[in-house]
């Protein structure tokens, strides 16, 4: 790799979480020749005690795969993935029906494993001779201005280091973010969602999936709604997210299996009971949280990305993806060779309005998994979607351009609100023109 820096020195970059994205990152500033520390708060996951069945499963898509297939990971990845070609949705009476997410071209969602994805992206790290991984070190504080940091090491100790530039990848709560809203100029809006969330699994049955497992599985019931996507291990990562007001009103055992038996029938059985019953009660509901802020960097000093960037809640599976475009970005201006503090202002003003926009469309997708899905009106545009995209050049629906393309997220939105103007003429041109005939042909027979 040749020499970072327009002074051509090596420039130390020290990246703080080494989760999806700062793993990620790290490969890229290595691949550009810089020196790279990558700071971990936890052990490293690689030794981590497994818990099976409880993998955490994310949605890959094309984002995401662009940004691992730049630094040669995409097949590892997607060696192990599972496809999921498009939505199965289980009614309140267990029947279930198919939304394909691309009937054209047959593009699909891949389940990834978090842990064997942080796996592949950790492995890689560790062949480069430019990049030292530093685990159980967890940043209690920084001075960007300066450049240094301190961390706690599992021994408690502090742990003083400096870099030329600090990348925060420490997710929805970072420090390093926490650090630059300190700083004037600085925005930042935060907000949860009235939902929770809780983990429960559906084992492999007999060494086998106890549903199809090529599908992301959906349980639509207005105000809230489950979720199951297949994990490597023939089990089912199933997501329940509800207000924390209907969680609250389950306070027994009873409680939640008359709850199950009335909205997930067909779902009881597959996870079990007492497994349901140990799931449930074993930990509380986690909270949403999406996160806006901008600019994404200080001078050439400091810079965030993915969550601590742009935590989104977590319904259009692009959290992970936009992180991963961050990196797929950042590293195409930094190849432009600028000044470092021009090149991270260009970062961000190319970036925060997608970043805004998604954060949006996530929001905005909750209410469609949870409710529209099972409205006819969904299907009929979803049918009419898949139409215009096959015989129509140009039209592409919203759901493809966010997940099978790299369009802009704010140009999904905006091509979206064409769609919809250009439909809602149609219609009423069409409705318009059906009440004229009709009108012409009762005034020819009664008038
Ligand atoms: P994180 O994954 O949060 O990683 C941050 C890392 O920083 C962690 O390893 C943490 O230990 C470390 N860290 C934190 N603080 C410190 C510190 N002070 N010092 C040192 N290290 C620190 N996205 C998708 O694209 N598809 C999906 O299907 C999808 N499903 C989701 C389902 C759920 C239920 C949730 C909650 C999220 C989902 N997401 C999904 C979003 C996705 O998980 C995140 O967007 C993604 O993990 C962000 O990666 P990150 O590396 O930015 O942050």
């Amino acid at each position: 790799p040749e020499a970072a820096g327009e002074e051509g020195r090596r420039r130390r970059v020290a990246i703080v979480g080494a989760g999806l994205v700062g793993s990620l990152a790290a490969i890229n500033f290595a691949r550009m020749g810089n020196l790279v520390d990558l700071y971990e708060y936890r052990e490293d996951i690689r030794q981590a005690v497994v818990v099976q069945g409880r993998s955490i499963n994310l949605a890959l898509s094309q984002r995401g795969r662009k940004a691992l297939a730049a630094v040669g990971l995409e097949e590892k990845v997607l060696a192990t993935a599972i496809p999921m070609r498009g939505r199965m949705l289980h009614d309140i009476r267990g029947n279930t029906s198919v939304v394909l997410y691309d009937p054209c071209t047959k593009q699909c969602l891949y389940s990834v494993g978090r842990r064997q994805l942080n796996e592949v992206l950790l492995d890689a790290c560790d062949k480069l001779p430019n990049v030292r991984c530093h685990f159980e070190h967890k940043l209690t504080s920084a001075n960007l201005r300066e450049g240094s940091m301190e961390f706690r090491n599992v021994s408690k100790e502090v742990v003083a280091a400096s870099a030329d530039l600090i990348v925060g990848c420490d997710g929805a709560f970072s420090s390093v973010r926490q650090q630059l809203v300190r700083l004037p100029g600085f925005n930042y809006s935060q907000e949860y969602i009235e939902t929770g969330y809780l983990e429960l699994c559906i084992p492999s049955k007999s060494g086998d999936f106890q549903m199809p497992a090529n599908y992301l599985h959906i349980w639509p019931r207005n105000s809230f709604m489950m979720i199951a996507l297949p994990n490597q291990d023939k089990s089912f990562t199933v997501t329940l997210s509800m207000p924390f007001e209907v969680f609250a009103k389950i306070r027994t055992q009873n409680d939640l299996l008359d709850f199950f038996k009335l909205n997930f029938r067909d779902a009881l059985p597959l996870i079990g009971e007492q497994q349901l019953l140990k799931d449930f009660f074993k930990t509380r509901p986690q909270h949403l949280v999406s996160i806006k802020c901008r600019p994404y960097h200080y001078a050439d000093k400091a810079l965030i990305l993915g969550d601590a960037a742009h935590a989104m809640v977590p319904y259009y599976g692009q959290g992970m993806n936009a992180g991963m475009e961050d990196v797929t970005l950042l590293t195409g201006i930094l190849g432009k060779q600028l000044p470092l503090d021009e090149a991270l202002a260009q970062f961000t003003e190319s970036r925060w309005q997608d970043a805004f926009a998604i954060c949006d469309l996530a929001m905005y997708n909750y209410v469609e998994m949870r409710d529209l899905t099972k409205r006819w009106s969904f299907r009929i545009r979803k049918w009419l979607d898949t139409l215009l995209f096959r015989y129509f050049p140009g039209w592409i629906p919203l759901y493809n351009s966010v997940s099978f393309s790299s369009m802009p997220y704010a140009q999904c939105i905006a091509n979206r609100k064409w769609q919809d103007q250009l439909l809602k003429r149609v219609t009423g041109a069409t409705l318009l023109a059906a009440i004229l005939a009709g009108g012409v042909v009762f005034a020819q027979r009664f008038i």
